[in-house]
Parts: C-alpha cells; structure tokens; sequence
C-alpha cells in the first residue's frame, strides 16, 4: 500500500537518513566532529539588557530596551526599534524615502536573525512595502525559507497583510531627478542650468546641483537580561543601483549574523565588500575566539582592506576609499563598533541610556 509522506516529512528523513548515508556518516559520527561554540565567560555586573544600533539608530535602540525591559522577545524588540527609522522619511536610507534605483523605484532589503532559534531570514529587492525587516520576520516566523525576493517578496508581503505603498518621497524623487539629469548632456533629460523654463515653485531651482550619493542602513542588535540575542539590518541599499541589485544587508552571515551563545554583529556601508568576507559572521566568530567587540570589528575591516585590490577602491595611499561600519555586541553586554574611516558613529542604550559615540576607525 502506498504511503501518504508529508513534503515536511519526506525533507526530514531525506535530510537525517539519505543525506548521511550518502555521506558514509553515521548519527555517531556527525556528533564526533560537532563542535559546540565556545561559551563566553561573563565576568563582572552584567551590562544586561543592553541594544546596539547603527548611528541613525539611537531611538530605535532606545525603543528596543524599553521593548525588552518590558519583557519582549529580542527580535520583536530589534524589529520594532528599525521600523522607527523605517517609517522616517527623512532617512534616506531605509525604507519611505530611501533613495531609489537607477530607475526611480525604491528597493529594500532586510534581514533578521533570532538568537535562541537560531533562526534567520531575509527579503531582497522589496518593492512598496516601507518596513522590511517586518517581512523579514514573517518570513521567519511563517515559512520554512530563509531568503525570499523581487515579485515573490511583494506577493508573500502582501499576502501576510502588509500594504503596498509608493516609498518615494518628494525629496528622494528630486534627488534621483536631479542624479538622472546629469548623467548626461547627449541625453534628453536636461540638467538644470539647461533649462529654459523656471523651475516650479514647489521644488525651487537649486544653485548648487548637487547629487546625494548614499551609502546607508539601520542595524539594531538587542540582548535580553536573561543573556538572549537578535538583531535585524534594513536598508534602501545603494542609492542609483542597478535594479535588482543586493548588497549585504539581507544576506545571513554578512549584513547581520547572531550566535545566541556569543553575540550579534551587523554592517553598515559597501555591502560588496562585507558580501566578500562574510562580514558580520567572521565578527561573531572573531568574539568567540576571544575578540573584544570592538576588535572584531576591526578585525573585519582589516580583512576588507587586505584584500581591495582594486585601484578605483583605493585612496591615493592604497587604502579603502569607501566606508564600512561595524557593530557588535556580545553575550555579556559588552559591545563595539569600528568602521573604516574616521566619523561614523553607532548608539546603544543600556542601562545609562540611549547615547550616540564614535566608532573606531580603522584608519584614522
Ligand atoms: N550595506 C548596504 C548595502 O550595501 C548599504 C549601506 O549600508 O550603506 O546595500
């Protein structure tokens, strides 16, 4: 008689029984060469609950904290700080108002990851939906995938509720005019010293014809009293990219990663570069190895400036000439942020408050 086997069922035992004995492993085997992670000793008064946040992210953090000090789950606490900075439309670079793509269309990336799950998820190429991270989160918490993007994000945004919205905001729609008109004067788009006719008098014609370029991104990292971690990273991306483009932010491992055993670490900056040397991974495993925060993140940035090679990356001394930022935290409470050149900051509240300070830098 044949058997009824759930897909569910049927991935289970394909994952435990065929993939082991084509592997020549047995259950015993596996478990030899498992490694559990090295635990961090807390030492001192525990700096606990304690939020990490990018610069632009001192009220999200400040909101997380609340959020946990009230008893909230990690991640639903990081999630509810970032949608802050999402729904600012003065932010252009998260969510409403962020700044579009070389199209005009405002594409969002974000990821989450929850510590005692160990359950991560993002969304890439996001049309419409001003809050990310939040899809990002019923991604999670809904479906058994860990990256969903473009067309399919949208739908599976709209099917668990979220409304579809235009994120341009007349701001970021006249920077991205402004980007357009002077990519060229062969084209048809005038620039703005070409035009005969004055400007509107709701825009204003601008003397200085100057074209916002950003790099940009929340990420908040959240740690629970009981030692509990998570965090999530939203972006707009680069603004002027090609469509479709994906930088870090939503990718597991390099725009965010968490190891509820010993802390959480996210990125701001050029995703190409923390995409290439699994960025927030290699931070967490630096703080496993012994790392400060603040030394895993140098330790990152270090290793992205090894290996730019390019001369289009690199300042006249062979340095990096774009900027990556940082920020870790660690089971204990203790946290850090570096970036690779000199003026970003990060904030963090714990129990002193909510508070913006200077990331280290690389190269000062
Ligand atoms: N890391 C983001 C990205 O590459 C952008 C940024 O943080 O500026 O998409």
């Amino acid at each position: 008689m044949d058997q009824i086997v759930s897909r569910r069922d049927f991935l289970a035992a394909a994952g435990a029984g065929v993939g082991l004995a084509a592997a020549g492993a047995s259950l015993g085997q596996v478990g030899q060469v498992r490694q559990e992670p090295r635990r961090i000793e807390v030492a001192g008064p525990l700096a606990r609950p304690a939020v990490i946040a990018s610069g632009n992210g001192r009220e999200a953090a400040r909101l997380a904290y609340e959020m946990l000090l009230a008893g909230a789950d990690p991640l639903e606490a990081a999630v509810s700080g970032v949608a802050l900075v999402e729904d600012d439309p003065e932010d252009s670079s998260v969510g409403l108002g962020g700044l579009p793509n070389e199209d005009g269309v405002v594409e969002l990336d974000a990821s989450v990851m929850h510590g005692p799950t160990h359950r991560a998820a993002g969304v890439a190429s996001l049309r419409n939906i001003r809050n990310p991270a939040r899809v990002a989160l019923e991604v999670a918490r809904r479906t058994d995938h860990v990256l969903i993007v473009g067309e399919g994000a949208l739908r599976f945004a709209k099917r668990v509720g979220f409304q579809e919205e235009n994120l341009l905001t007349d701001k970021s729609r006249e920077a991205w005019l402004r980007w357009r008109s002077t990519l060229s004067r062969e084209d048809d788009w005038l620039q703005e010293d070409e035009w005969d006719l004055p400007p509107d008098a709701r825009t204003g014609r601008r003397a200085a014809l100057e074209v916002p370029y950003t790099t940009g991104t929340v990420h908040c990292s959240a740690l629970t009293a009981a030692g509990d971690l998570a965090g999530t990273t939203s972006t707009s991306g680069l603004s002027w990219k090609l469509p479709g483009r994906v930088g870090d932010s939503p990718i597991i491992g390099a725009g965010l990663y968490t190891d509820n055993a010993v802390g959480s670490a996210g990125a701001t900056g050029r995703g190409e570069a923390v995409l290439q040397v699994c960025g927030a991974r290699t931070a967490v495993m630096r703080m496993e190895m012994g790392d400060s925060p603040e030394d895993a993140c140098l330790y990152v940035l270090q290793m992205i400036a090894d290996r730019t090679r390019f001369k289009r990356l690199q300042d006249d001394r062979g340095r990096p000439n774009f900027n990556v930022t940082m920020y870790a935290i660690r089971k204990d409470g203790a946290f850090g942020s570096a970036a690779m050149l000199p003026g970003a900051t990060y904030a963090v509240c714990d129990a002193q408050g909510a508070r913006v300070a200077p990331s280290r830098a690389l190269f000062e």
